[in-house]
């Protein structure tokens, strides 16, 4: 039997207005849809509706993880500080780490991910080759104490994650282990109703060698993605791109430097706008410090520096943005009024488009002052050239050359091919069948569950409310009774449907219109509407959520009827 529950007995409280502090769309509905309820900045209950969609799309990935024959385990939450200095991470993880003592002063922190834990079992519980592969799973609360906890569930600090881990003999076995999870998300994804792409990404504080994102397009998605029809996708963090090339105009002339004053402006807009010149002329100077020392990084006004090229370009793992006294040192002058000329170009590295201006504006290096009319390498030399600013439309993809597209992204998965990164730290190691001792190869696999819920309402909903998939949507059919004279009829359809289905039971004592906004609101992918028309003539109205397309049917035609549109 399936999930059947009466609305005047079910927690469910709906809300008539927005919640204030919910400011995209899929927050603000589950507040009013009666999912979720706020506890703490970025903390949050489920309640039991929103409970039942995680759940189901819980099952959904168990399903699937299952069937690549990953086996579930659960892990604990809290974890000892020990593990985090044996990989590094209790210093590096930063501000984001939940630390915490015990009653004994003994360091501990709330997880935010699992590969210490996972590898310590390993390390400690395997050692031959012939134990491996094999891939554990959890799902689990994860906790990290996000700069910008928002959107409701979307960028929670404590949140529902399922993370896998899997243990390889070889780097080919670990490629397939990662191609098996490749397939298993998309079959999760899909099922969950979602459209989603699958892009190269950056590894950030997890690390290892590569990794992709599984991304749900939506127009207030955090992340940003290049697209292209060929079938490449890349976050835009470290999108690769051919640029067009672009025959110089020879009959511009260079003309004389000129410097001009600009009393207390600092940023591109305020210049372009003090001297009515458009951002594209001018050379963006941005000075980094490294672990190498100071950088200095050129790219156009209306450009984004893309930071992972520059790190490469300097063969350097760390940015931050150089203090006033690094660039009183190396420019001769205070921050805001930077430019390359009569810096070292030792320390200067340009994106191409930089070098091909004409009559650039830039910095003089001096208190209140700018140069006009700079052009390269007339008046400056650099180290380097090549790409350094992001991705923008209308670039060109590296593989095919077809024109990229940008779009919006919310980040629901993300894969890892780890490599030795943690066996290494934590000694996860076998004898192969030479008795050699060997590091496991590892990959870790991560989705985002209950973002998964706040990612799907962002792509299906409409000014009445969600529009869940029927896979993940709480309730599969909701009973609208009309008027006390239909309660025998209701009472037959919720002990007969709810065989197959999950069935809510509207049987409050509450206005149609009340009733029909809930239901709307929540989302449920077929309203069953009895009232007048039952009594009349036996007729049931049935509406189906997502094309608000609606029907009369007989009891008996209805079941038949559903079965097309639940799949069941
Ligand atoms: P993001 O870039 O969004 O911070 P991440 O790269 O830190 O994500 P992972 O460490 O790869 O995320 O975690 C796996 C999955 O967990 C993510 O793909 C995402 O779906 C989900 N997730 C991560 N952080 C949060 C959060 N603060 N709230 C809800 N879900 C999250
Ligand atoms: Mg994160």
């Amino acid at each position: 039997m399936k999930y059947r529950r009466k609305l005047s007995g079910y927690f469910l409280p709906t809300l008539k207005e927005d919640p204030r502090e919910a400011d995209i769309v899929s927050h603000r509905l589950m507040v009013r849809a009666g999912l979720i309820r706020k506890i703490s900045s970025g903390i949050y209950e489920l309640l039991p509706a929103g409970w039942r969609v995680v759940r189901k799309i819980e099952k959904i990935i168990r399903e699937e993880m299952d069937s690549i024959g990953a086996q579930e385990m659960m892990m604990s939450a809290l974890q000892p500080r020990g593990l985090w200095e044996e990989s590094g991470r209790w210093n590096e993880y930063g501000p984001e780490l939940f630390r915490l003592k015990d009653r004994k002063k003994r360091d501990f922190c709330l997880g935010p991910t699992h590969e210490e834990v996972i590898t310590k079992l390993a390390a400690s519980e395997i050692s031959s080759y012939k134990e491996l592969p094999f891939t554990l799973y959890q799902f689990q609360m994860k906790f990290r104490d996000e700069i910008r906890p928002r959107f409701g569930v979307m960028r929670a600090r404590e949140f529902y994650m399922k993370d896998a881990y899997s243990f390889d003999y070889s780097m080919d076995g670990c490629r397939k282990s990662y191609e098996n999870h490749v397939d298993a998300y998309k079959n999760i994804f899909k099922r969950c109703g979602l459209d989603f792409a699958m892009v190269e990404a950056a590894t950030g504080s997890i690390g290892g060698k590569y990794s992709h994102e599984f991304m749900v397009t939506a127009d207030n998605g955090e992340d940003e993605i290049a697209l292209c029809s060929c079938g490449f996708g890349a976050n835009s963090e470290l999108a690769p791109y051919r640029i067009r090339e672009e025959k110089t105009d020879s009959s511009v002339k260079q003309k004389r430097l000129e410097k001009v004053k600009t009393p207390r402006m600092r940023t591109v807009e305020e210049v372009s706008g003090y001297l009515s010149l458009g951002s594209e002329i001018f050379i963006k100077t941005l000075v980094y410090d490294t672990e190498k020392g100071p950088v200095v990084a050129l790219i156009k006004g209306d450009d984004e520096l893309n930071e992972n090229f520059l790190k490469e370009a300097a063969g350097v793992s760390e940015l931050k943005m150089a203090d006033e006294e690094t660039i009183q040192e190396l420019t001769g002058g205070p921050p805001g009024f930077s430019g390359p000329l009569g810096v070292n170009p030792e320390y200067i590295f340009a994106d191409r488009d930089v070098l091909r201006m004409e009559n650039g504006v830039s910095g003089a290096n001096e208190k209140d002052a700018h140069l006009l009319n700079i052009n390269y390498p007339r008046d400056y030399k650099v180290n380097w050239k090549g790409p350094l600013r992001k991705v923008k439309t209308g670039d060109l993809c590296q593989s095919c050359g077809g024109v990229l597209e940008l779009k919006r992204g919310i980040e629901v998965g993300h894969t890892f091919l780890l490599g030795k990164k943690y066996s290494s730290a934590l000694n996860a190691v076998f004898t192969d069948e030479k008795g050699i001792s060997r590091e496991m190869i590892m990959g870790c696999y991560g989705i985002g569950v209950t973002r998964i819920a706040a990612a799907a309402i962002e792509q299906h909903h409409d000014k009445d409310g969600i529009v869940w998939p029927p896979a993940i949507a709480p309730f599969d059919v909701v009973l609208i009774q009309l008027g006390k004279k239909t309660s025998d009829i209701c009472k037959e359809m919720y002990k007969e449907l709810g065989e197959k289905y999950d069935v809510l039971w509207d049987d409050r004592d509450e206005t149609p219109g009340v009733k029909f906004k809930d239901a709307l609101l929540v989302g449920i992918p077929v309203h069953i509407i009895i009232g007048k028309k039952y009594l009349s003539d036996k007729k049931l109205e049935i509406q189906y959520r997502n094309t608000g397309e609606k029907e009369f049917l007989h009891k008996e035609e209805i079941e038949e009827r559903l079965g097309d549109i639940l799949g069941k």
